[in-house]
């Protein structure tokens, strides 16, 4: 389906008042949105390929969409592979003066996250979600990002305050 931006935020505008609305239902329960909450936001996993740049507007994008979620205290998830994008994410967080203590939010993925990301994140309450993806394209990872190899998910990197990255299968 190609939508445009606004056409994007209003779906999803949509879909938080159509659920409040069912809120009186006993049987159906919230369990949050993402993990690509706008599409100009999100970076792709394909490691054979070069990593996407976003477009400009992405931030807007996301700033948009993660205000409205946070006015209503719907927890969210963010997809985000690459640290370039996560620095993004963390700014819009940052920005948006929701967080910590706020809504619920993890991000997906964050093959390549930064120590000083890694920070960002904590300080913001958020959590990361670690999938197995470089179990099947470690090598082509490796080929194009080797330097980065050491940051992935399953290679121990201690933190100073003794938090430790971990891969965990979804
Ligand atoms: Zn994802």
């Amino acid at each position: 389906m190609n939508l445009t931006r606004a056409a994007r935020l209003i779906r999803l505008r949509v879909i938080v008042m159509a659920v409040a609305l069912a809120g009186l239902l006993d049987w159906l329960r919230l369990n949050g949105a993402g993990e690509s909450l706008v599409w100009s936001a999100i970076d792709f996993e394909n490691f054979a390929q070069p990593r996407p740049v976003l477009p400009e507007r992405a931030a807007a994008d996301l700033e948009a969409a993660v205000r409205l979620l946070a006015e209503n205290g719907w927890p969210f998830r963010l997809h985000a592979t690459y640290d370039e994008t996560i620095r993004m994410d963390l700014a819009v967080l940052e920005r948006t003066g929701a967080f910590p203590g706020g809504v619920r939010w993890i991000l997906d993925h964050a093959e390549t996250i930064s120590p000083e990301s890694i920070d960002r994140v904590a300080a913001l309450g958020g959590a990361i979600s670690v999938q197995h993806r470089m179990a099947y394209q470690g090598r082509d990872f490796a080929e194009r990002h080797g330097p980065e190899l050491r940051r992935c998910p399953g290679v121990p990197d201690s933190r100073p305050d003794g938090r430790r990255r971990a891969a965990v299968p979804t």
